[in-house]
């Protein structure tokens, strides 16, 4: 049987490609990719001449059967995603448990992940953390989810396009407050890298002000919630169901 190898890439700088990523990509039959075309660069800078292999959100039940039948072929393959870490808010866990209920062994080459990237530069609390990966693109399910995590004590990581970004940070001053810390990592490893560390409302004001600041990738990192805000939030919470309690038949 064939090893399945998970095999992170870089984020924007081809020079994180780490050489056992090189000589994994190189060594592979088929490199499964979640778009063939935006792989292929890096494929060439890496040497690798596998073949190549669309695995996206949109094919990857069917497509993980093809692939799970040329690892039980004898093949080795990689999974890739277009950027970082595969099955990091990208495709891949459904073929990497197919691959393993099939008996094969699946493997990690770690490498770049935005969202650690971004938590190694925040300077906020990292020992615990949760990762939220994408809101929901309708303003309404967005803020739901945000007024969800509200009383979070753990420190918060999202992603976010520069498609959202302007509406997105609106909604995080709005739901959790102007004051709480936060870091918005930009472009993190590319030319125009910028980490802004500040409390929400300046995280936003300095994004408005500057349309550059609205272009590209983005990790935003929140601080949990503290203590004592957390306690007020819940306190809340426990007011407002007593008295709807009191209200219902
Ligand atoms: N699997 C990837 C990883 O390990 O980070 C994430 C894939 S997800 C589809 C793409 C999102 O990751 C972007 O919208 C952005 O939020 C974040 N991202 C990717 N590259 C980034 C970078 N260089 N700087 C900041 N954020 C980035």
């Amino acid at each position: 049987r064939g090893k399945l190898w998970i095999v992170a890439t870089p984020i924007g700088n081809l020079d994180d490609l780490s050489p056992r990523a090189r000589d994994v990509l190189r060594a592979v039959a088929l490199v499964a990719a979640e778009d063939t075309r935006h792989s292929a660069p890096l494929l060439a800078h890496a040497g690798s001449r596998a073949r190549t292999f669309a695995l996206h959100e949109h094919n990857e039940r069917d497509q993980a059967e093809r692939v799970v039948e040329r690892l039980l072929g004898g093949d080795d393959v990689a999974l890739v995603s277009d950027a970082g870490t595969p099955l990091v808010s990208d495709p891949g866990y459904r073929l990497v448990r197919a691959a393993r209920e099939a008996g094969c062994e699946v493997s990690p080459v770690p490498g770049p992940c935005a969202a650690i990237a971004a938590l190694s530069v925040a300077g906020l609390a990292s020992d615990r953390f949760v990762f939220e990966g994408f809101l929901p693109a309708k303003a309404a399910a967005r803020r739901e989810r945000l007024a969800e995590l509200v009383a979070e004590p753990r420190t918060l990581l999202f992603y976010e396009s520069s498609h959202r970004i302007v509406e997105a940070l609106a909604d995080f001053v709005a739901v959790f407050g102007g004051a709480r810390a936060a870091v918005l990592a930009r472009e993190l490893t590319k030319l125009f890298e910028t980490v802004i560390a500040a409390p929400l409302a300046d995280v936003e004001a300095r994004v408005l002000a500057d349309a550059n600041q609205q272009r590209g990738e983005f990790v935003l990192v929140v601080a949990g919630a503290e203590g004592a805000a957390a306690d007020a939030v819940l306190a809340e919470g426990r007011r407002v169901f007593t008295l709807l309690r009191e209200e219902l038949p």
